[in-house]
């Protein structure tokens, strides 16, 4: 069975909000290429969560954590907490070929990218303060994991905390080799920072956009597009074939309005003018008070997510 996270990955908001404002407006060649380093940097961490299902023994994983040290705030991929050892995992998802020269990392193309060892050996040293500053002195085992199985490092450093993807399955092993039973001394300093993360919010670094920027109409669930249309009670996507029924449809289109404008109240008028497919305004208020809370009377009706 497979160990489950203390504290799961979710997908970021920030690729949510990014995903819908790319089919529904025109972003900057800028804006796109930042929302691609989202998507596949999301689809390498999931590729990692996978892997790690493989794990045996008494282990804490917390993913995607977030805290402060030394006024400096730092992201951590994985932290997985075992007998013997703390492992701190930077997990990237490089595609391609790149060259690794006088400590710095390039693309085969020529750019050089930010070395993606400094960045691990800076969270290494802000987590061992914090984990001192709560009494825990457990070593830190840093890795630099490549999840991408079309990854070369060319000239690659050997006495580098460096994970390649063919070494996964070699490493997975190694790691459960070394058995691991905790104790209440570990459980009590894996809340200690889990209480500690911090939520960042997603509305910091984003496009700018207002609501009648946006194209209005359902999209598809699977590939985004508005190559969809309403036959008898289905969405169908005709690019794709995806299809979903329309309380899914109507419940994904609160979803959207609900990350891209949070202080937007909910009402029938508002999903019908982002849909724009469904004719019926009484069909959807019947969902929306099936799915949610209906809050006021009348023509002031709106609705909030169930606590
Ligand atoms: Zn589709």
């Amino acid at each position: 069975m497979a160990i489950l996270p203390i504290k799961p990955r979710f997908e970021p908001d920030k690729l949510k909000i990014y995903r819908i404002l790319n089919a529904r407006m025109k972003l900057s060649d800028q804006e796109i290429k930042y929302y691609h380093n989202l998507e596949k940097r999301y689809e390498g961490e999931m590729m990692f969560d996978r892997l790690m299902e493989n794990l045996i023994g008494e282990r804490l994983i917390i993913n995607d954590l977030l805290l402060m040290q030394n006024s400096t705030t730092f992201q951590s991929d994985s932290v997985i907490f075992s007998q013997d050892s703390i492992d701190l995992f930077e997990v990237k998802n490089y595609e391609g070929n790149f060259k690794y020269e006088s400590g710095k990392f390039y693309m085969l193309s020529g750019n050089d990218i930010k070395n993606p060892l400094h960045q691990l050996e800076r969270n290494e040293t802000l987590l061992r303060q914090f984990l001192q500053s709560i009494g825990c002195y457990l070593p830190i085992e840093p890795h630099l994991i490549f999840m991408n199985p079309n990854f070369t490092l060319y000239q690659s450093p050997i006495n580098k905390p460096i994970i390649y993807p063919t070494q996964l399955g070699l490493f997975m092993e190694k790691f459960n080799r070394k058995q691991s039973k905790l104790t209440i001394k570990h459980t009590k300093f894996a809340d200690q920072v889990l209480s500690s993360h911090l939520n960042e919010s997603p509305y910091k670094v984003l496009p700018n956009y207002r609501y009648d920027m946006l194209k209005k109409g359902p999209t598809c669930r699977r590939c985004d597009s508005f190559s969809i249309s309403l036959i008898g009670n289905k969405f169908i996507c005709s690019l794709c074939g995806f299809n979903d029924g329309i309380e899914q449809m109507v419940m994904r289109c609160v979803g959207e309005i609900k990350i891209l404008f949070p202080q937007m109240n909910i009402t029938a008028n508002v999903i019908q003018d982002w849909c724009r497919v469904m004719e019926c305004k009484r069909r959807i208020s019947r969902i929306l008070s099936r799915n949610l809370e209906v809050r006021g009377y009348g023509k002031w009706t709106y609705y909030e997510l169930k606590i």
